[in-house]
C-alpha cells in the first residue's frame, strides 16, 4: 500500500490519509501546507527509528499546525467555551495554535486519540513529561528539511543519535531566542526547560 492509499485505523481517525491531506490543504496556505507535509515525513522517519507508531506520527505531523492560520477570536472562543486556563488569554497565536488548536483538531477533524492530541498540544511549548510521540512531533517540526537557521544541522545530528537530547537542544535554544528577543515566555516552556535541559547537560559533561 502506498502512503496515499493509507487508511488510518478507525480509532485514530475516521478519515483516510488522502481525506486528511485535503482538509489540511483547505485550512492552510501552500507554504504552511508544504511544511506540515515535511513534518509528517520527518516524524515518520523518527517514528521508525524510535519504535513509535507510524500512523500516529503521520496524523500528528500533518495536523500539528492545522489551527495556525485561524483568527485570534476563534481561539479566544474555544478558551472560553472549554473553560481552559484563562492565563492563555495573555498569549497569542504562537501558543494557541498548539495548546488550543488541539481542541479544534479533535472537534473538527475527529482526531480522538489522546496520545496524538497531547503531542499536538505540546508541539510548541513541550512538557515536563513527553511521550516518544510528543518528542518526535516537537523535533520533526524543528528539523524538517525546509528549516534553515543557525544550529539546525546540529539539531538534526543530535536528534538522530538521541531523541531526548534533541528535545533538550531545541528547548534551550528556543528559550535563549525568546529571552534575546524580549518575548513573553509561556510558563510551560520554562517547565519544559527545567525538566529537560539540566538533565542533558549533566549527562554530557
Ligand atoms: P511553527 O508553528 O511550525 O512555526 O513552529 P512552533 O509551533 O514550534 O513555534 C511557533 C512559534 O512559537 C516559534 O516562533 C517559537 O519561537 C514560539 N514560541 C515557542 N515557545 C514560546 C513561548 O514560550 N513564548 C512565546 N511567546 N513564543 C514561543
Ligand atoms: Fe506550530
Ligand atoms: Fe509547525
Amino acid at each position: 500500500m502506498t502512503k496515499h492509499e493509507l487508511e488510518y485505523q478507525e480509532h485514530l481517525l475516521p478519515l483516510t490519509r488522502e481525506e486528511l491531506v485535503a482538509r489540511l490543504r483547505e485550512a492552510l496556505s501552500p507554504k504552511r501546507f508544504a511544511h506540515v507535509c515535511r513534518v509528517e515525513q520527518t516524524a515518520i522517519q523518527l517514528a521508525e527509528q524510535n519504535g513509535v507508531d507510524v500512523e500516529k506520527a503521520s496524523i500528528a505531523g500533518l495536523c500539528h499546525d492545522y489551527a495556525k492560520q485561524r483568527p485570534d477570536q476563534d481561539f479566544i472562543d474555544v478558551i472560553h467555551a472549554k473553560q481552559m486556563d484563562p492565563d492563555l488569554l495573555n498569549y497569542g497565536n504562537a501558543i494557541w495554535h498548539g495548546v488550543v488548536g488541539a481542541e479544534m483538531i479533535k472537534d473538527e477533524l475527529g482526531v480522538g486519540d489522546e496520545d496524538i492530541l497531547n503531542a499536538i498540544r505540546q508541539h510548541t511549548v513541550g512538557s515536563n513529561y513527553m511521550t516518544k510521540l510528543a518528542q518526535i512531533v516537537y523535533m520533526a517540526d524543528y528539523i524538517e528539511p525546509g528549516r534553515d537557521f543557525p544550529g539546525v544541522e546540529a539539531a538534526r545530528q543530535i536528534t538522530a543519535q538521541d531523541l531526548g537530547a534533541g528535545v533538550a537542544y531545541q528547548t534551550q535554544h528556543t528559550l535563549e531566542y525568546l529571552i534575546h528577543k524580549g518575548q513573553p515566555v509561556y510558563p510551560q516552556t520554562l517547565v519544559t526547560y527545567n525538566a529537560w535541559v539540566p538533565k542533558y547537560q549533566k549527562e554530557n559533561h
